[in-house]
C-alpha cells in the first residue's frame, strides 16, 4: 500500500532493493489506466506578490488517487511517467483540464490570474506543444497569457537551440515560461540571456535553508541576477514568516508555500482569487 508514498523514486532505485522492482510493475501496470479511469486530479497553489500579497499566480499540481495503491505521490508516479513515455499523453490531459477550468472560473465572473503548468522535458521535446496550446486555448475560449509553463534546466541540456526556438514559439503564442527549481540543474548560465523566460523559481532547498548566511548569499545572487535581466523571481517552499520577511527583504517578488496556503482542489481557488492572502498555518 501507500509505502512509497511522500519518497522519492530515485531513493527506492538508490537502495538497490530487489523488493522495489514488482512494487514498480504493479505501479506501473495501475498508471497505464489511470488517465481512462479519471484518477488523476489538479490542485492549485497560488503565489502571491511579495509586499501586497496579491495573488499573482498559480501553480497546477497533479495528484493520483487509486482504488488499491491510495494516493501516490508525485515523486514516485511522474518519474514512471516519464519513463514509460505516458507523460506526453498525460501532460496533454494536464493542459487541456486548466484550459478548461481556467474557462469555467471565467464563467463565473472571476479575475483568474496566470496557472503555470509544470512541464516535463519530454514534453518539450514534441514539435507541436506550440500548435497544441493554441488549439486547446482556442477550443476553450481562453487567453494564452493566462498559461505559463513551468520548465526545468534539464529540459535545456540537449539541445540549446532547439530550446531556443521551442522558447521563441511559446512566447509567440503568449505563454510565459519559468524555469522550476532554478539553482539545482547544471547548464550554463548563459541561457538565461538568450532563451525567451520570464520567471525564475528559486528552489525549495535554499528557501529551506535561507537563514544559512552562504544559502542568503546565493540567494540575493539568484535575485540580483534576475534583476538585472529583467526576470521575475519566485520563492517557492515558503514555510514561516521568517523565510517569508528575509526573502522580501532580498527583493524576491513572489513567494509560495504553505505558509501562505497549501494546494487546493478547484473549487477552493476563489479563496485566494478574491483578495490579498494572509499567512496563517491554519490550513497547513
Ligand atoms: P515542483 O514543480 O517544484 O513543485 C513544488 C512542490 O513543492 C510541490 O510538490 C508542492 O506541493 C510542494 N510545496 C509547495 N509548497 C511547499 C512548502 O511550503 N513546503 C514543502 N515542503 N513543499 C511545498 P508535489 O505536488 O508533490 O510535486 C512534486 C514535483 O512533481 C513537482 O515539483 C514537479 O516537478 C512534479 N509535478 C507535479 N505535478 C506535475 C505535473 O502536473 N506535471 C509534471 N510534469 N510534473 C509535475
Ligand atoms: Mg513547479
Ligand atoms: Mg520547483
Ligand atoms: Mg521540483
Amino acid at each position: 500500500r501507500a509505502r512509497m508514498n511522500g519518497r522519492n523514486l530515485h531513493e527506492f532505485y538508490l537502495e538497490g532493493s530487489r523488493e522495489i522492482v514488482p512494487e514498480i510493475l504493479r505501479i506501473e501496470q495501475k498508471l497505464f489506466r489511470a488517465l481512462d479511469n479519471a484518477e488523476f486530479t489538479l490542485v492549485y497553489q497560488p503565489y502571491l506578490n511579495a509586499k501586497t500579497h496579491e495573488p499573482g499566480g498559480m501553480e497546477a499540481l497533479l495528484r493520483w488517487k487509486n482504488n488499491e495503491l491510495g494516493s501516490v505521490s508525485p515523486g514516485v508516479f511522474i518519474p514512471l511517467l516519464e519513463d514509460t513515455g505516458m507523460i506526453v499523453e498525460v501532460g496533454n490531459f494536464i493542459l487541456r483540464t486548466v484550459c478548461q477550468q481556467i474557462a469555467v472560473w471565467q464563467r463565473r465572473g472571476l479575475t483568474v490570474v496566470p496557472v503555470s503548468v509544470n512541464l516535463s522535458p519530454l514534453q518539450f521535446k514534441q514539435l507541436d506543444l506550440p500548435n497544441n496550446i493554441l488549439k486547446m486555448t482556442d477550443d476553450t475560449g481562453i487567453s494564452p497569457r493566462l498559461l505559463n509553463l513551468e520548465i526545468t534546466e534539464s529540459a535545456f541540456m540537449e539541445d540549446a537551440e532547439y530550446s531556443r526556438r521551442m522558447l521563441m514559439q511559446l512566447r509567440e503564442a503568449g505563454t510565459s515560461v519559468s524555469i522550476d527549481d532554478f539553482g539545482t540543474g547544471y547548464s550554463s548560465l548563459s541561457y538565461l540571456k538568450r532563451f525567451p523566460i520570464n520567471h525564475l523559481k528559486i528552489d525549495i532547498s535554499f528557501v529551506r535553508d535561507i537563514a544559512d548566511p552562504e544559502i542568503e548569499a546565493i540567494v540575493r545572487a539568484i535575485i540580483g541576477l534576475a534583476e538585472n535581466l529583467h526576470l521575475k523571481t519566485i520563492a517557492e517552499g515558503v514555510e514561516t514568516e521568517e523565510q517569508s520577511f528575509k526573502l522580501r527583504s532580498l527583493g524576491a517578488d513572489y513567494l509560495q508555500g504553505y505558509l501562505f496556503s497549501k494546494p487546493v482542489p478547484a473549487d477552493e481557488v476563489t479563496r485566494f482569487l478574491s483578495g490579498p492572502i494572509k499567512t496563517g498555518r491554519e490550513e497547513a
